[in-house]
């Protein structure tokens, strides 16, 4: 600017085209210079409307370099904006250099005459005028001020908020604060206005260490070291003596440290106070002055202590505007999980929302999900999921030995320091280990006082989990367990209608419908199944003989047996009183027989004793493979059913085919 400045007062002064070049270039150089190293932030109004000013300056003495204008109305055009670029600025050597310029252009132009001067003169001080008001509706707006001269740091957020959770918990949280924040910064510009000092500062205290640092501050100052100080540290030591009030007069830097400031400033007075909420010492108010105006009196710490009062109850505002954004934060959050754990059908799904939910609250990086089976006593890992849960998921595990157990057992949240002490402790039955973890919770689920399962968090960072998280994972983890409740008396309940109560193989009726969408499949995708059918040969002798409870243990028996050897994908069902029927898919022909000859020999090698005679069982086995020309599952069934009667009929005991007859061993 003082580039641009001194290039038109150059020019004014030469008025040639050598000047008007140089004034130019001086102005292209300022307004380089006016830009360099500012953010785009800082670039805004004041600097470029400087820069314009010092163009249109210069614009106006290029045109009466070319003698396009006549000189008299030169002096207005060209310092009117300059004088408002110079007032914008509001540094006070711009001001001075504006006011120099006004006075370069009425002295120092020969032929101008005295009304051009005066018109100049009005228009200088027009444009000081607008930069004023300009400047005062700026002042009043909440934009931040980033002037480097002036600094308000509302520097450190209690912890709580500092923590802020993420989307909008932490949006509530910052307008929350942005909103008492706005307000100390009010109370503290007026502060400082009233004692007419140099820096008002907010010290505050740490509850745990007590180390001091700046909470807000208002100052004229280049900038302020936000701490933390020791709260022995120069003035602080004196103020923890005297909290109720401290007047000093004209300290130097040397003799009392005021730690906020990066520069020591001159000597200056000093007042005090201790600020208090509900008895206890919370931090310091600060004032200090020049020590070339006078020192603070009585009325002064008046006002200071009085500022602090006020102080005290619009951070304790803070809190409860904080408390409330977080209270209503984790009540939404609480409805959407006990919304999305209602709409939760399966476990699966429970798992699987639960995860998304309680990730959202915590830093979990491993998370599992176990269920117990009371009456087995035994616990099952439903999710299983991120680095210290690998190969968990279906991992069995007894009721003693381990962590997880404990937890349910106790029905307390474990361990109750939140890690774990050894990295040998075993958490999921006695061989699982979580070595890693430095963070873990391990949280019961029951449902009144019946026990479901537990459901685990860690995290590889020590200390993850603070008592905050902790409760939002408890409140959540309670519908949880009532989801997961819901969702296993719900499995339960389509087990009960799908499966048989005496063999617990599939019953006739699902075995039509997931056979049929199974047969569907396989057609479509032309893919190879078989069907097995069989039967208990000469039942009704066996009832006959031994009668009908040692018939159903024989008919459990071959349920069981029959189970055994099939894989997780095969439907295996009761087709009717001592009848089973077995669908294998992705399962050719020779597979088939070879299963069917497999559950021949399994069923042949039970032995069974009634009224103290031991006899054996046996069954015939019909199998029949996919072919083109079965178009329906009943066909298909028919066909495997040909083949039980063939298989029968051959003389019991022996699988047969479609097509052939395979004789027993
Ligand atoms: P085959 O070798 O030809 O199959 O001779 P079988 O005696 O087994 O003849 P069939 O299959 O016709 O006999 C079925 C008998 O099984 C008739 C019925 O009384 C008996 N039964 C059916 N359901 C049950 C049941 O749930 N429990 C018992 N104990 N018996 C049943
Ligand atoms: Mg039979
Ligand atoms: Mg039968």
């Amino acid at each position: 600017m003082l580039l641009g400045g001194l290039g038109a007062l150059y020019f004014l002064v030469q008025r040639s085209p050598l000047g008007a070049a140089v004034a130019l270039l001086l102005s292209i150089c300022a307004v380089a210079l006016a830009q360099r190293g500012t953010s785009s932030r800082e670039r805004s109004l004041p600097a470029r409307a400087a820069a314009l000013g010092i163009v249109s300056g210069l614009g106006a003495a290029g045109l009466l370099g070319a003698e396009l204008v006549q000189p008299a109305i030169v002096p207005w055009l060209a310092v009117g904006p300059l004088c408002l670029a110079g007032a914008l600025l509001s540094g006070p050597l711009l001001r001075c250099f504006a006011f120099t310029a006004i006075a370069a252009m009425l002295f120092c132009t020969p032929d101008t005459d005295w009304t051009s001067r005066i018109s100049a003169l009005l228009a200088a001080a027009g444009g000081l005028l607008l930069a004023a008001r300009y400047r005062a509706i700026q002042g009043t707006g909440t934009a931040p001020r980033t002037a480097p001269n002036r600094e308000r740091g509302w520097v450190k957020a209690s912890r709580s908020t500092a923590s802020v959770m993420e989307d909008d918990d932490g949006r509530l949280m910052r307008d929350a604060s942005r909103m008492v924040r706005e307000s100390v910064d009010r109370s503290l510009s007026v502060l400082r206005a009233a004692l007419r000092g140099r820096t008002v500062v907010v010290i505050w205290l740490d509850s745990r260490d007590r180390s001091a640092s700046v909470r807000a501050a208002e100052t004229s100052e280049k900038g302020l070291a936000h701490g933390p100080f020791g709260d022995r540290e120069g003035i602080l030591a004196v103020l923890q003596q005297q909290p109720a009030g401290l007047l000093l007069c004209d300290r130097s830097g040397e003799e009392l440290e005021l730690p906020w400031y990066t520069s020591t400033p001159d000597r200056s007075h000093i007042a005090g106070c201790g600020i208090y909420e509900e008895g206890m010492l919370v931090g310091f108010l600060v004032a200090d002055r020049a020590a070339t105006l006078a020192a603070f009196d009585d009325i002064d710490l008046h006002a200071l202590k009085a500022a602090s009062t006020n102080l005290v109850s619009t951070m304790h505002t803070e809190r409860l505007l904080v408390d409330a954004a977080r209270s209503r934060r984790e009540a939404t959050l609480l409805y959407e999980a006990a919304d999305a754990l209602n709409s939760a059908l399966t476990t699966d799904e429970v798992c699987t929302i639960a995860e998304r939910l309680i990730k959202r609250i915590a830093p979990v990086e491993s998370f599992v999900i176990t269920r117990f089976d009371e009456d087995a006593a035994r616990h099952v890992v439903l999710r299983a999921t991120g680095p210290d849960a690998v190969g968990l998921v279906d991992h069995e595990f007894a009721d003693d030995g381990s962590l997880a157990p404990l937890a349910l057992r106790r029905r307390h949240i474990l361990p109750y320091s939140g890690r774990l002490e050894n990295s040998d402790t075993p958490v999921f039955g006695r061989d699982y280990m979580m070595p890693r973890a430095e963070s873990i919770l391990i949280f019961p689920l029951e449902i009144g006082h019946r026990p479901i399962g537990t459901c685990t968090v860690a995290s590889g960072t020590a200390e993850a989990f603070d008592v905050a998280t902790r409760d939002r994972l408890r409140a959540v983890i309670t519908y949880v367990s009532a989801a997961l409740s819901n969702a296993l008396a719900y499995a339960q309940m389509v087990h009960r209608a799908t499966t048989d109560g005496m063999t617990g193989l599939l019953n006739h009726r699902t075995f039509k419908e997931r056979g049929a969408e199974a047969f569907e499949r396989a057609r479509r995708t032309d893919r190879p199944m078989s069907l097995i059918m069989c039967d208990i040969d000469h039942f009704k002798r066996i009832n006959d003989t031994y009668g009908h409870a040692v018939g159903d243990d024989v008919i459990r028996s071959a349920a069981v047996t029959i189970r055994a050897c099939l894989r997780r994908i095969d439907l295996g069902a009761r087709y009717g009183g001592e009848e089973f029927a077995i669908l294998l898919e992705e399962t050719d022909q020779a597979q088939a027989v070879a299963t069917a000859e497999r559950l021949r020999q399994a069923v042949a090698a039970l032995e069974f004793t009634a009224d103290q005679t031991q006899f054996r069982a046996t069954i015939s086995l019909g199998v029949a493979s996919l072919q083109p020309g079965t178009d329906t599952l009943l066909a298909f069934i028919e066909a495997a059913d040909a083949a039980l009667y063939d298989a029968k009929r051959a003389g019991r005991n022996r699988v047969a085919t479609q097509a052939r007859v395979k004789a027993a061993a």
